[in-house]
């Protein structure tokens, strides 16, 4: 048993001081702090019941300078740890990139506990054995929870489908070696009927099909061949691929995810899909509402500040801040893409981000944008455990603090100040777009499953 004493619990529903009760890897007991004398007394005496039983007693209280008066107010929060939709882990087949290894190191070290990663290694995951095969390793290593997700078709290569047919229907509880999310990364497939056929078993699977959202069509083609500038139609492209996936899934009625919404004008297109009640998520990246195209220029657009799809203007960037708000985004997802620094200078996409998401996310959403802390827990831990249909209440269930839930929890503290520097991340991809920059707030401990994976 472990008792996490005199802390701020927050979760989507939570903001109220207390105490969590872990047993057996699953959250046993929340007890909130009473106003009620009686009631205060009671709890007191249950948590010292339960400290003499536990094994660990963790005490806010200790995070407070010894030097600096109590106050509640003082205390770190507790919060689920995090759950991230979109990463790439480079294993196997870019060692130079990342392994499994730093890239777990740098989940648990980022609040991550349960993280999907994509398919575009070499070999490509397009196969039950693939994915269990690299779940067992990530298994092994006990940091967090990993669900890498299955391609679309065979090799990535858009002519034949993966073994996304030989998916078993949805149940409630399926094998922890399947997939949970389905995706064929940054490529959306050209042809129509094959991409139907794709969403169709992702219907039959019940699992969600992220979608990157890069086939522009003729319209886009065009515009590169004239050699225009890489802002204007990759807008384009993000704007007309967001519109086909929606219009293909008005047919198919599978669980879209859109992935890294960029643009102002996709947002708007998720807004209206959502009214239409067209089953849709949408996800945003923390580069993306914490840059602009301005950071990429002085990165370099070629290099170490280019991302797909690209860091947009100072509006997208208000755009995108004002729908995490206000409910068209359902998640934070980081788009973790580490690279050699040779690779960026050679123009690779991507950013390392797992272990600045959640400063860079309570910085400019929380402190600058008035975001409640309890949503930015709903965008970073509930919402995202949902759609990967983690949002039950038995003990698989995640993303919240209840009983009864899986313990993988975040210590935090909010005040903590840090300048973000690469060469500390666990990552071996170094690159940031918010290097120098300073940040508030700091991942202490992660807990998964009811272990200390993690200690700053
Ligand atoms: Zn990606």
């Amino acid at each position: 048993m472990i008792v996490l004493k005199n802390f701020r619990i927050i979760d989507k529903n939570t903001d109220s001081f207390g105490t969590v009760i872990i047993e057996d890897g699953v959250i046993k007991e929340v007890i909130a702090e009473s106003d009620d004398g009686l009631d205060y007394v009671l709890n007191e005496k249950k948590i010292e019941y339960y400290c003499l039983e536990a094994r660990l007693v963790i005490d806010g209280r200790n995070y407070i300078h010894p030097e600096i008066p109590y106050e509640q107010s003082l205390l770190p929060v507790l919060m689920p740890a995090f759950v991230d939709l979109h990463t790439h882990f480079r294993d196997p087949g870019f060692p130079e990139k990342e392994t499994l290894e730093s890239a777990c190191l740098a989940a648990a070290a980022g609040g991550y506990g349960t993280v999907v990663c994509m398919a575009n290694t070499k070999p490509v995951h397009d196969s039950i054995e693939k994915i269990a095969a690299l779940k067992k390793r990530s298994d092994a290593l006990g940091f967090i929870d990993l669900y890498p997700a299955m391609s679309l078709t065979k090799n990535m290569e858009g002519r034949e489908l993966s073994e996304i047919t030989k998916l078993p229907p949805y149940t409630e509880s399926p094998s922890p070696l399947l997939p949970r999310l389905l995706s064929e990364d940054g490529k959306d497939i050209a042809g129509d009927v094959l991409f139907i056929a794709a969403m169709r078993e992702a219907k039959r699977s019940g699992l969600p099909l992220s979608c990157h959202c890069d086939f522009g069509g003729e319209e886009v083609e065009k515009l590169k061949k004239e050699g225009k500038p890489r802002s204007l139609w990759s807008r384009i492209e993000e704007n007309n691929a967001t519109q086909r996936v929606i219009e293909l899934n008005k047919e198919t009625g599978c669980k879209l995810h859109i992935a890294h919404v960029s643009t102002k004008e996709a947002l708007e297109m998720i807004r209206r899909a959502k009214k239409e009640d067209i089953c849709l998520s949408a996800e945003v990246s923390p580069h993306h509402i914490g840059c602009t195209e301005e950071d990429a220029g002085r990165l370099g657009d070629e290099s170490f500040g280019r991302v797909n799809p690209p860091l947009r203007s100072e509006e997208d960037r208000q755009a995108l801040v004002n729908a995490t708000l206000d409910g068209t985004i359902d998640a934070i997802a980081t788009d973790h893409a580490p690279h050699s620094q040779s690779d960026k200078e050679a123009g690779a996409p991507g950013f390392s981000g797992l272990e600045t998401a959640f400063p860079l996310c309570y910085t400019e959403l929380v402190l600058k944008n008035n975001m409640d802390l309890r949503r930015l827990s709903a965008l970073m831990s509930m919402a995202p455990a949902g759609i990967l249909g983690f949002g039950g209440n038995d003990p698989r269930g995640r993303g919240r603090i209840a009983p009864g839930l899986k313990a993988d929890l975040i210590i935090a503290d909010l005040r903590k100040k840090t300048t973000v520097d690469p060469e500390t991340f666990r990552s071996r991809g170094k690159n940031s777009p918010f290097t120098g920059r300073e940040l508030r707030g700091q991942i202490l401990v992660n807990i998964n499953h009811g272990r200390i994976v993690y200690e700053a």
